[in-house]
């Protein structure tokens, strides 16, 4: 959907491919064609890349682009593209590949004078060697597969004891998920800060940086709640970490959108830990602060021509919130919640976006990634964007599953949140189902209020009212404007 809105905006026509799981899907319909791929397994539809290459031939297609997850960081799929004489909207299959395993992107950037966390720069092939080096590094180590994605692959080993028993089953999860058992160590930042840059390049190299965004609200390794700008970077550290990410850009002649992802200690020392080569889940809240169509820019340069501004050109204007809508249940380990969309209700108004796929009465298949939705706020700071986002949340209505959305919402009115100091521990230091409990929902405290003043009866109902409802107590008094 995001794709086909910039493509029609362009006047370029779109060919949607689907699988049978997802025949009644939003962007089969909105597409100007749409054609099934296969059945519902990814590796039966949506990852049959010669499949997908052959319909594009019978139809003189002129470019794919990938999206994001399946085929969007295969090299492979990237190069036949090319050789079938379309055009790939991303980078160079050769970027793609350097930057897809995570040993070989160090080793591309390893000339540059880039910060990189401690760790071992080749795949483990010694165990016992191995042992000694993170004898060195010192523990916690982090055992993390190469080829690895998704928050996927990694290991935390707290002491050597451990290490043996950890380190063969890194190996052997590697070769089963991706093909690949290459595992390298690296050192395990306790209290880190995940903290990105959007870079973007042209076939004429061009290369600038969209600042960048904070993913520091994980759960299972992976984001859900995404910001930009970060609210931990002085000026001075966003030029410096800018400059670095230019650079591992171009140590693999980038061009198209891409992502470097830093990791930030306490002391806010950065290091680089992987560049995704594609569109990023979170890129609007990079559109929203910068004013630039990221999808937009990646087709125009896909067509050869040159970046359409200046790294001088661009700046911060405001702040973005993104709020992951995953059919998960944060109450039960965020475990996916699949089901159908009973009632579904989308916020509106000023400063939000939502990017979704889904209408009332759907069905959230079972077969991929259960991401709903994503709810972005913008505003001219960041309070206001957080405030309209708790707005934007109690205004959502999704009813038949459980979603990411009161977990959020917990967060969003945080204190850790609101004062920019969380790091990724948060969901394991500052979450529990019971958080969700002691913050009920809208209508949850309107019922309660409701039958306090039915059993109390005549005796007090004004005052239960106001006991039942404390946290929607009115700021008009309490606040300076
Ligand atoms: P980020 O863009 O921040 O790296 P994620 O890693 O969370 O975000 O999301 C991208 C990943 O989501 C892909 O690498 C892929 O593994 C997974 N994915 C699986 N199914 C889908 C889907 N239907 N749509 C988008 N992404 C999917
Ligand atoms: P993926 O390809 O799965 O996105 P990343 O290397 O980007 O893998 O790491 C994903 C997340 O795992 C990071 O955002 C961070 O929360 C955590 N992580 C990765 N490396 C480290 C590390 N060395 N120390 C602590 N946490 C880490
Ligand atoms: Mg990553």
């Amino acid at each position: 959907m995001r794709v086909i809105r910039t493509a029609k905006e362009m006047g370029i026509q779109t060919v949607a491919i689907f699988s049978e799981a997802d025949r009644n899907a939003l962007h089969v319909r909105y597409a100007d064609q749409a054609i099934c791929v296969g059945p519902p397994p990814s590796a039966q539809s949506y990852l049959l890349g010669g499949k997908i290459i052959e319909i594009c031939k019978d139809l003189n297609v002129d470019a794919i682009h990938p999206g994001y997850g399946f085929l969007s960081e295969n090299a492979d799929f990237c190069r036949k593209v090319h050789d079938a004489g379309l055009i790939f909207i991303g980078p160079s299959p050769e970027a793609i590949e350097v930057m897809g395993s995570k040993l070989a992107a160090k080793a591309a950037v390893s000339h540059y004078d880039i910060p990189m966390v401690p760790g071992t720069d080749e795949a483990i092939t010694d165990i016992e060697a191995a042992k000694d080096i993170s004898l060195t590094i010192g523990y916690p180590i982090l055992i993390k597969a190469s080829a690895g994605g998704g928050g996927k692959g990694m290991r935390i080993v707290q002491n050597p004891e451990e290490f043996e028993e950890q380190m063969e089953r890194a190996i052997s999860e590697a070769e089963s998920s991706f093909g690949d058992g290459s595992v390298f160590i690296e050192k395990f930042i306790t209290s880190p800060k995940h903290i990105e840059f959007q870079v973007i390049g042209d076939q004429h190299g061009n290369i600038v940086h969209l600042f960048d965004r904070e993913c520091s609200i994980q759960r299972r390794h992976q984001k859900v709640i995404e910001e930009a700008p970060s609210p931990t970077l002085t000026q001075e550290l966003r030029e410096k970490m800018g400059k670095a990410a230019v650079m591992v850009a171009k140590a693999c002649n980038y061009y198209g959108a891409g992502t470097v992802e830093f990791i930030m200690d306490e002391n806010r020392d950065f290091f680089f830990l992987e560049m995704n080569t594609r569109l990023q889940v979170e890129h609007p809240v990079t559109e929203e602060i910068t004013g630039v169509d990221l999808v937009k820019e990646q087709i125009r340069i896909a067509e050869g021509k040159a970046l359409s501004f200046k790294q001088e050109d661009l700046s911060i204007n405001g702040h973005s919130i993104e709020c992951r809508v995953y059919a998960e249940d944060p109450a039960n380990n965020f475990l996916p919640d699949i089901g159908r969309l009973e009632t579904y209700v989308r916020p509106q108004g000023t400063g939000i976006r939502v990017d979704d796929g889904f209408e009332e009465g759907m069905d959230i298949p079972i077969y991929y990634d259960p991401m709903i939705a994503k709810l972005v706020t913008k505003a001219d700071n960041r309070q206001a964007a957080i405030d309209r986002m708790v707005r934007a949340i109690d205004e959502y209505k999704i009813i038949g599953l459980e979603t990411t959305m009161p977990f959020c919402k917990y967060v969003l009115q945080h204190e850790l949140f609101i004062d920019g100091t969380f790091d990724t521990n948060f969901v394991a230091n500052h979450f529990t189902p019971d958080n969700l409990k002691s913050n009920p929902s809208k209508e949850m405290e309107q019922i309660a209020a409701l039958l306090a003043v039915k059993v109390v009866g005549s005796q007090k109902p004004a005052q239960s009212t106001t006991a039942a409802s404390q946290s929607n107590i009115s700021k008009w008094k309490s606040r300076r404007f």
